[in-house]
């Protein structure tokens, strides 16, 4: 149900009750009285429930949304690491002719699921791949062969 008919819906309540609160003021039975007031008590109470429900509704479609995001990401993050190949202790992303793209921290993408690409320095006579996330650092190598 939309909850701009759920709010049609209430309005129809609320305008019950008021005319429940009218009969009960022309009635002059006091035991039918009593019973259209207790309905008409009833009937807010059920109006309060609704109200509850719907506020849990919301925060239920508020937390479905972001687990459908963290779900999402593991799928792209999956997706990405099928595509990697371990060489020289660093992953390389292979496109679909599984040549090499790009190497990538294989110390983020284990342990945080991470895409962090390594960059290449030279230091003390040797080239290195350094990840700026977490500050691994490994003899370069060149990306692997076809
Ligand atoms: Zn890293």
């Amino acid at each position: 149900m939309a909850a701009g008919e759920l709010v049609a819906g209430l309005k129809l309540i609320t305008d019950g009750v008021k005319a429940l609160t009218g009969i009960a003021d022309s009635i002059k039975n006091a035991e039918v009285k009593k019973v259209t007031i207790d309905m008409g008590n009833h009937v807010i109470s059920l109006q309060t429930q609704m109200f509850d429900l719907l506020s849990q509704n919301a925060l239920l479609q508020e937390e479905n949304r972001n687990l459908k995001i963290k779900v999402d990401e593991k799928e792209d993050f999956k997706e990405f690491k099928d595509n990697l190949y371990f060489h020289g202790d660093v992953y390389w992303l292979l496109d679909e002719g599984d040549k090499p793209i790009h190497a990538y921290c294989p110390i983020c993408a284990d342990s945080k699921n991470l895409k962090i690409k390594v960059v290449k320095k030279y230091g003390s006579g040797f080239y290195w791949w350094t990840c700026h996330n977490c500050k691994y650092e490994v003899h370069h190598t060149e990306a692997p062969e076809d």
